[in-house]
């Protein structure tokens, strides 16, 4: 999501006439921040002070701060910095090309009831394109900012969508990855994500369509069944367990439990046996004991996920969980978090091993920066292929390639 803000931001400055350099030769910065965790949050702290010295040097200089570190501190981020010149919140990036960025002054953090549609993007990739399908979150995850920092749930009109993607299509992309905090709660008049999703699967020269987040609360049979009905819908689900503990669950609000999930697997599994599953895991979340820690280990070696973003639980402003008693020792989550990521790690090592002397699709993405390879690319179940190839390929073909040597965080093939 930050990524594609940076490429909004980006998008609506080149069409204001800047262009982009050096930060040390720059006459505009704009930092944009993340406050997921508290580790993010820090390093926009612990770099905005240095930017003090870029202003001695260049008198011209201005510093914006936006996303959600800008949207949750607001106007005490200009107190607090007085190098700092604005603060756009993270539904404010419009003022960027309806204002000179030069003379925006204060903090303008309020949300409007309005999406921001934003047509000028700056795209890193020529092949592959985010898209905002839906801004906010109301589900309150006890231990989740991004319900005050994005603001509540809503949708982007299926109509805008659907034009963005078809002139994405006409440009080129071959693939586009569908962004919402819960993606399953897509409404747009009578259509829901499902009915998106079969429009962009009838979208010529969109080949590969993927999507994140899906919340497994509301994970519908329809959406299950797609995948494997909707040719472009990737093999690939991205579905954050949290923990393997039911107790810690609900102290989560997450409003399902372990057994509920194993079931979705199960699902999912039998429609396509192969599909991909990674997922999120909090470690040393509030009362979390050594019991529950080893439900998230069991269910780690039942479940076998394809890969998993493991982080440490840290306290965020406001939410629920930030008032519980019973926070976790750092040491206890540094250990439990490792115990989980050396588990995983056999685990990944074991289900790469699976695709050995196999033939998978793959789209180039990338010239290769290891040596041997010429192209980077990825698989259908969105893991990372290096190939060698015959040198007649290019960036955005597709092309099938048997895997030779899996490693941990890619695969090597050839054509
Ligand atoms: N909307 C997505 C998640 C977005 S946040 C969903 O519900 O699936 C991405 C991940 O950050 C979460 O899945 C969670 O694992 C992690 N996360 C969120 N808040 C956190 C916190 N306070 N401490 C540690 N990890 C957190
Ligand atoms: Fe945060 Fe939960 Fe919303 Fe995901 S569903 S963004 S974890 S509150």
């Amino acid at each position: 999501m930050n990524e594609h803000d940076s490429e909004k931001i980006a998008g609506l400055l080149e069409q204001k006439g800047f262009t982009q350099s050096k930060i040390d030769d720059s006459d505009l910065v704009i930092i944009n921040t993340c406050s997921i965790r508290k580790k993010a949050e820090d390093k926009f702290y612990s770099q905005v002070g240095r930017f003090a010295s870029l202003k001695k040097r260049n008198p011209y200089l201005k510093i914006g701060v936006v996303g959600c570190v800008a949207q949750q501190e607001g106007s005490n981020i200009l107190k607090r910095y007085g190098h700092v010149d604005f603060v756009l919140g993270t539904m404010q990036l419009n003022r960027l090309l309806k204002h000179d960025p030069f003379y925006i002054k204060d903090a303008h953090i309020e949300y409007s009831n309005n999406i921001e549609e934003i047509n000028f993007v700056k795209r890193k990739s020529s092949v592959k394109a985010l898209v905002n399908i839906m801004f906010g979150c109301n589900n309150f995850c006890s231990y989740c900012v991004v319900p005050y920092t994005r603001g509540p749930e809503k949708s982007r009109g299926m109509k805008n969508i659907l034009e963005e993607i078809t002139d994405l299509a006409e440009k080129g992309y071959k693939e586009v990855m569908l962004l919402g905090q819960n993606v399953n709660s897509y409404k747009s008049g009578d259509n829901d994500f499902v009915d998106l999703l079969k429009e962009i699967n009838n979208i010529n020269g969109i080949e590969r369509i993927r999507f994140m987040t899906s919340h497994p609360k509301d994970l519908s049979d329809r959406l299950i069944n797609s995948f494997g009905e909707l040719n472009k819908l990737c093999e690939h689900i991205h579905l954050p367990l949290q923990s393997g503990s039911s107790r810690i669950l609900k102290l989560m609000n997450r409003c399902y439990n372990y057994q509920d999930y194993l079931n979705l697997i199960s699902r999912l599994r039998s429609k396509v046996p192969d599909i991909a599953i990674t997922t999120d895991i909090i470690t040393g979340f509030p009362y979390e004991t050594e019991e529950d820690h080893k439900d998230t280990l069991k269910a780690l070696q039942e479940i076998e996920f394809d890969g998993i973003f493991s982080f440490k639980y840290s306290k965020r402003p406001g939410t629920k969980a930030s008032s519980f008693d019973n926070q976790v020792e750092e040491d206890v989550k540094e250990r439990r978090l490792s115990e989980i990521n050396n588990l995983q790690d056999t685990i990944t090592d074991k289900k790469n091993e699976y695709i050995k002397g196999r033939k998978v699709e793959v789209l180039i993405d990338d010239i290769s920066d290891k040596k041997d390879f010429d192209f980077i690319g990825r698989t259908r179940t969105n893991k990372i292929v290096y190939l060698k190839s015959n040198n007649k390929l290019k960036i955005g073909d597709i092309v099938s390639v048997i895997i030779k040597n899996p490693k941990r965080h890619n695969l090597e093939g050839e054509i």
